[in-house]
């Protein structure tokens, strides 16, 4: 039995499908502050905080879980700048608490959502797992917090686990079941489509004067299913003991595509539907490094991962249908 903390959100509600399909049995917990329990219909859902104590003890006693996997996380940069106490609070002390409790019950097999956060602003690119961790706001530095407890929980408690740094988390479940669903949406790809849907006037690409060929921003963009696909290896791993001690990788393509070319891309996917996308020109948003592209090579060496959905025409005909799924419900 896996437990997956914010299965109800947008990645840990493709993780607990895939988790379903490859045979586990799952429970969730999600206190649904971001979370839908619709995006939860795959799992069983407990509604409740990693904050309860006396919850996390009940769910440990009554289930032998083999593995947990976290994602649940307040995840907005911008907010963590203007409510710190929120995110260490959360994203750092909640986790301790989960950790301790998996502690107490012998639990020793933990997937962190980690993120590119972590890095800061980069002093090369590619990102290796070698580069080093200076992170530039509250939320990486909450993430990077956790990273490193779980190097001394492995030597001290034996807790092995697995931290997965993620690039652009994007894309939606093939089968058109799952997708992104925040509020308020920060992210570029949604906020594209919402634009072709309708359900917002224009997107705006803050800032045309980095130092790319462009001039816009550079990201590497993964699937979400690729990046389930990491997290499911990872499992696998910590269990035959193939890894041990905190791990940490880093999940992308390696391939980088800048805010116009996934508006370009967008747009021709669109204009076969006879839609457009209107676009505006803003400024730089505070705290965007130029360029985050991932190396991730230890992933696919150690863990054998290979994204399968690494082109981003797939990308955005999977987040599209989803978005004309919620266009459909609004
Ligand atoms: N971006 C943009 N307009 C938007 C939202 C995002 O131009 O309305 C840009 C943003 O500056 C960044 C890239 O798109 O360069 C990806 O941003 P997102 O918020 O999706 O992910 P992040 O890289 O911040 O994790």
């Amino acid at each position: 039995m896996i437990l997956v903390i914010g299965g109800a959100g947008y990645i840990g509600s493709h993780m607990v499908k895939q988790l379903i399909n490859a045979g586990h049995h799952v429970l969730v917990l999600d206190n649904l502050s971001t979370g839908f329990c619709e995006l939860a219909r795959h799992g069983h859902l407990v509604v409740g905080d990693l904050a309860d104590t006396a919850l996390l003890e009940r769910l440990f006693r009554e289930n032998a879980f083999d593995a947990v996997m976290h994602f649940a996380a307040c995840s907005l940069v911008g907010e963590s700048v203007a409510d710190p106490a929120k995110y260490y609070r959360n994203n750092v002390s909640n986790t301790l608490n989960l950790l301790d409790v998996m502690v107490r019950h012998d639990v020793h097999h933990f997937i962190f959502s980690s993120t590119a956060a972590t890095f800061g602003e980069p002093e090369y690119t590619p990102i290796d797992e070698s580069h080093p961790q200076k992170p530039i706001n509250p939320y990486g530095a909450s993430k990077l917090m956790v990273e490193r407890a779980l190097q001394d929980y492995a030597t001290a408690y034996g807790l092995n686990s697995v931290s997965l740094r993620y690039f652009n988390a994007c894309g939606a479940d093939p089968e058109g079941e799952l997708g992104e669903c925040h509020d308020p949406e920060t992210h570029l790809i949604p906020l594209i489509l919402q634009a072709a849907s309708g359900r917002r006037e224009s997107i705006t690409v803050f800032g045309r004067d980095y130092p790319t060929e462009d001039g816009t921003c550079i990201r590497d963009y993964i699937h979400i299913e690729d990046l389930c696909a990491a997290h499911a290896l990872a499992l696998e791993a910590l269990v035959s003991g193939k890894v041990s001690g905190a791990a940490a990788y880093n999940l992308g393509n390696g391939n980088g595509f800048s805010v116009q070319q996934v508006i370009d891309a967008a747009k021709s996917l669109v204009a076969e539907e006879g839609r457009g996308i209107h676009v505006e020109e803003g400024e730089r948003r505070a705290g965007d490094p130029a360029v985050l592209v991932a190396d991730a090579k230890r992933a696919k060496n150690e863990l054998g991962w290979t994204p399968q959905y690494a082109d981003l025409p797939t990308i955005l005909k999977h987040a599209w249908e989803w978005e004309k799924h919620l266009a459909k419900l609004s």
